[in-house]
């Protein structure tokens, strides 16, 4: 058996009820045996044994109390899988659904994308089973500040740098630096997507979604093809999608849908982004609100979001929203490029139908990795004192994006997986995390 499925079972078996951290190890270790086959020093170094076990997982209580005064609990999440390149850094989600299986998926996958981004920064994730939706503002604040209680004594701006994911916005980012400046009378760059008044980038909120196009850019670019007048299909309406949204239609691309979890809008028209900004951002509502601005636009609540043809498919929600009867749809209709603004949006036998059915892939973590570079942009501008521009931060983040694309389209073709950016991002974000790790000794 060969390194990467041992380490893959061993690991399964020792993990057991943690299903997306399984389907993570699954779509990443067996991609990188060809790159272990010509370095054996790092299996000789037990690498992969050491890459799969968090440095630390870090479960709390997270006490709170609603408008009618009564207490309540959630569990807060911590897990600080690896700072061989850098100190810890990855969001926070905010989500019923949050697990510790799930935040170990995304920190998993933070330490690969982190690495791409050629910024010195580790892998993390946290979060919490806490359900912002239908909370008023002050029990939203009373949530945050208990969480910051517990997990201030665990981060620091050169140990481990949260930042925003699924319910965790400025808002939220704001509560939660407030409470951590309080406990530890420190004012430095520990949190990442803080607003603009109080050390903030210019365009982190945008980044994710930004990036995300520019990586399509890069993949189209590849095959002589533009994103002039193309079709877009876009799930989810939050940070993500609505930037993806915003960029893709200033380069002329006509975006056709959006969704959140009760359905989704289709307008023929081209998405209004103003005035999803309007219902998401400013009224937190619900995305059929949109047929109150226009008319003309349809909303399903049953049905898939990939049922509407489009050229190009980015799902930015959650998850394995895209699964094989989406991708069935998508290569029926022509689609010719899907990529990832969410975390394994893709269930494995999607991709693989996608793959083989010609459609340009990208993964998450190469294409969703602008949101977490602009944050490690943003921590070279705290820690120096300095504030850039939006043109600068805004180039700098398309450059980066570049050359994610062209990292793991050439380590793909080296590898004699040509077009597979799949393998090509696992082995190039992976090599210089073995790299220090072998360098570093035994740790
Ligand atoms: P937001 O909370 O801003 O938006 C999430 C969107 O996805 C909402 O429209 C939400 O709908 C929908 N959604 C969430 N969970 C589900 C679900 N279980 N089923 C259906 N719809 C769902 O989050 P972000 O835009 O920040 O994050 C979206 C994705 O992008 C996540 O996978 C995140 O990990 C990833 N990502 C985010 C980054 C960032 O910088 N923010 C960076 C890199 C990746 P509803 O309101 O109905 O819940």
């Amino acid at each position: 058996m060969s390194y990467t499925m041992r380490i893959l079972r061993e690991t399964i078996e020792k993990n057991p009820n943690e299903p997306e951290f399984h389907q993570s190890l699954t779509e990443i270790l067996p991609t990188l045996q060809p790159f272990l086959d010509d370095h054996p020093q790092y299996e000789e170094a037990g690498i992969l044994e050491r890459l799969v076990e968090p440095d630390r997982q870090i479960m709390f209580k997270v006490p709170w109390s609603d408008e009618s005064g009564k207490v309540r609990v959630n569990r807060g999440y911590r897990v600080q899988f690896n700072n061989a390149i850098g100190p810890y850094k990855g969001g926070l989600r905010f989500h019923p659904s949050v697990s510790l299986s799930v935040i170990k998926f995304l920190g998993f996958e933070q330490i690969f994308k982190n690495s791409l981004t050629g910024m010195p920064i580790g892998g993390g994730k946290g979060g919490s089973d806490f359900d912002p939706k239908g909370k008023s503002v002050r029990e939203i604040m009373s949530f945050c500040q208990s969480f910051m209680s517990e997990l201030y004594r665990h981060i620091g701006a050169d140990q481990d740098i949260p930042a925003g994911d699924i319910g965790v916005g400025g808002r939220e980012i704001g509560f939660m630096y407030g409470q951590y400046k309080r406990l530890t009378g420190q004012y430095d760059g520990t949190l990442t997507g803080k607003g603009l008044a109080y050390g903030g980038s210019l365009v982190r909120i945008q980044a994710t979604g930004y990036g995300l196009v520019y990586m399509v850019e890069n993949m189209l670019a590849s095959k002589g093809i533009t994103l002039d007048r193309k079709t877009v299909a876009i799930s989810g309406s939050g940070n993500v999608a609505i930037y993806a949204a915003e960029k893709a239609s200033q380069f002329g691309a006509k975006i056709v849908t959006m969704s959140d979890s009760n359905g989704y809008i289709y307008d023929a028209n081209g998405i209004d982004i103003d005035v999803i900004k309007e219902i998401k951002e400013v009224k937190r509502g619900r995305v059929y609100e949109y047929l109150n601005y226009h008319k003309s636009a349809k909303y399903f609540e049953e049905g898939l979001v990939w049922s509407v043809p489009c050229d190009i498919a980015l799902p930015c929600a959650t998850q394995n929203e895209l699964r094989e009867d989406g991708a069935k749809l998508l290569i029926n209709n022509g689609c010719i490029a899907v990529a990832e603004g969410s975390n394994m949006s893709t269930s494995p036998e999607a991709t693989e139908l996608l793959q083989k059915g010609g459609v340009l892939f990208a993964p998450g973590k190469a294409a969703n990795a602008g949101g977490v570079a602009v944050s490690a942009l943003e921590m070279a501008q705290n820690s120096s004192r300095v504030f850039w521009s939006a043109e600068e931060t805004d180039c700098k983040l398309r450059t980066i994006m570049h050359e994610i694309y062209v990292n793991s389209s050439e380590t793909a073709e080296r590898y004699g997986m040509k077009d597979n950016l799949v393998a090509g991002a696992n082995i190039a974000g992976f090599k210089k995390v073995a790299e220090a790790m072998l360098q570093q000794g035994a740790v």
